[in-house]
């Protein structure tokens, strides 16, 4: 089953008037050969497109929505905050409770600068790094993406590797200048890039548990080196928790590694499926944005209160007993089961999880790093991915992402989708 008619005639008027029908490139289905399907609505762990066909949903919005599709309360907030009106571009008390939530979560965040998407937190998170620490460089990881920032658009990840674009054209080479990449979970040639220029990195940028190589874990001791490196050489550390930030626990990954960053990037949950960004942490660094510094950030609908709304309601109800030990357990059965049965089948696969995420690569393994995650098979994944589609199973377009559950995926979902794996898998 690919798209069906009215998904098929949606996407040929949408190619016309948008670059490649859609508006963020993994959407196309481009690295698996197919048509998107166009979505009409979704409820909890469903997900049902133009055709009226249901899906049970491993995408969730690539993430934010963690606490299901049109999770009621969320939208009661969200319905209420609309009727006193969408913006007002002048501060309301949801920013405050959002900030207030936040900042309790994240103990490393004294201070929080909301923006409207991940992409500017992290392109503001590195200017007030260079200009905290009046350095110029960054220091990445081969496969971490960090949105579209031109400085830190350089070995980025799925939504670039699975387009084959080494980069991107119209990024002029002055504006990754300062930016080195090497491999994630290689501690050495993080020193060794340090030994060269010790003075010369305004900053570290990592997603703590990397997800847009498809799942990647820190190996032991990685983050703590990071930590001490970054601190020896008077460097910040950067954790770009847009992904992990209260999916992998309320304080994200680093709750989990223990690991104080000196600023965190934040987005997807934070908004509860609404468009909201947020940068943070230690005070003196805060300090200097403007208006009480001079690092200049702003934004017509940053703080926008339905964002807000949305935002609030959702770690108020990630903020349950059991939430994250529910996710946790329900995701490793599920990615138990389907690394057995692959086995079972001959089929060789690596399942790398974390919390509430995971990918399964379509290769013998270990998948340490974004050179290991690229040895995946991309024309099986392509072949897995049509079948689990086929099988009413809507998991993420790309051999180099991570699939997410929610607290509305049921036991019978997740039974559903590994029984459909195994067909699957009997028909590659
Ligand atoms: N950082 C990470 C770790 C991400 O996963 C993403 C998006 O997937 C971003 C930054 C960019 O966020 P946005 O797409 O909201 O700009």
């Amino acid at each position: 089953m690919g798209a069906g008619p009215l998904s098929k005639e949606l996407m040929n008027a949408s190619v016309k008037l948008m670059p490649g029908g859609v508006n963020s490139p993994v959407r196309s289905y481009q690295s698996v050969e197919g048509e998107p399907l166009f979505i009409e609505r979704a409820k909890g762990s469903k997900i049902y497109d133009a055709d009226g066909r249901e899906f049970i949903d491993y995408v969730m919005s690539w993430g934010p929505l963690i606490v299901g599709h049109a999770h009621p309360e969320v939208l009661e907030k969200i319905r209420k905050a609309l009727e006193r009106g969408t913006s007002f571009g002048a501060p309301t008390g949801f920013e405050l409770e959002l900030a207030k939530l936040t900042t309790d979560a994240f103990p490393s965040m004294d201070m929080i600068r909301f923006v409207n998407s991940g992409t500017e937190a992290t392109m503001s998170a590195v200017r007030l790094a260079r200009a905290a620490t009046d350095r110029k460089k960054i220091l990445k990881f081969d496969g971490c993406y960090h949105g579209h920032v031109d400085a830190l658009l350089v070995q980025a990840g799925s939504g670039v590797a699975t387009l084959g674009l080494p980069n991107s054209p119209g990024i002029p080479p002055e504006a990754t200048g300062f930016t080195v990449s090497v491999p994630f979970n290689d501690l050495d040639a993080v020193r060794r890039a340090f030994e060269q220029d010790p003075r010369g990195y305004a900053a570290i940028i990592v997603e703590p548990v990397a997800g847009n190589m498809g799942v990647v874990n820190p190996e032991s001791g990685f983050l703590e080196g990071l930590r001490e490196t970054a601190t020896a050489c008077g460097a910040l550390l950067i954790f770009d928790e847009v992904m992990t930030g209260f999916r992998l626990a309320m304080g994200g990954a680093q709750e989990l590694f223990h690991i104080r960053a000196d600023l965190t990037c934040l987005g997807k949950v934070i908004g509860g499926g609404l468009p909201v960004g947020a940068y943070g942490g230690r005070k003196d660094l805060m300090e200097q944005v403007a208006p009480s510094g001079s690092v200049y950030q702003a934004g017509t609908l940053s703080g926008n209160p339905i964002a807000m709304a949305g935002g609030i309601k959702t770690l108020k109800l990630l903020r349950e007993p059991e939430t994250f030990q529910t996710l946790d357990y329900r995701t490793r059965y599920l990615a138990d089961e389907l690394k057995r049965r692959s086995e079972r089948m001959d089929v060789p696969v690596t399942v790398n999880r974390a919390g509430s995420m995971f990918t399964i690569f379509f290769c013998k393994g270990p998948v340490r790093n974004f050179a290991e995650a690229q040895t995946a098979n991309k024309r099986l994944f392509s072949k897995y991915f049509h079948g689990m589609q086929e099988e009413g199973i809507y998991i993420p377009p790309s051999p180099f992402e991570a699939w997410f559950l929610s607290t509305a995926h049921t036991d019978d979902d997740i039974e559903k989708t590994i029984d459909a794996h195994e067909r699957v898998l009997r028909r590659l």
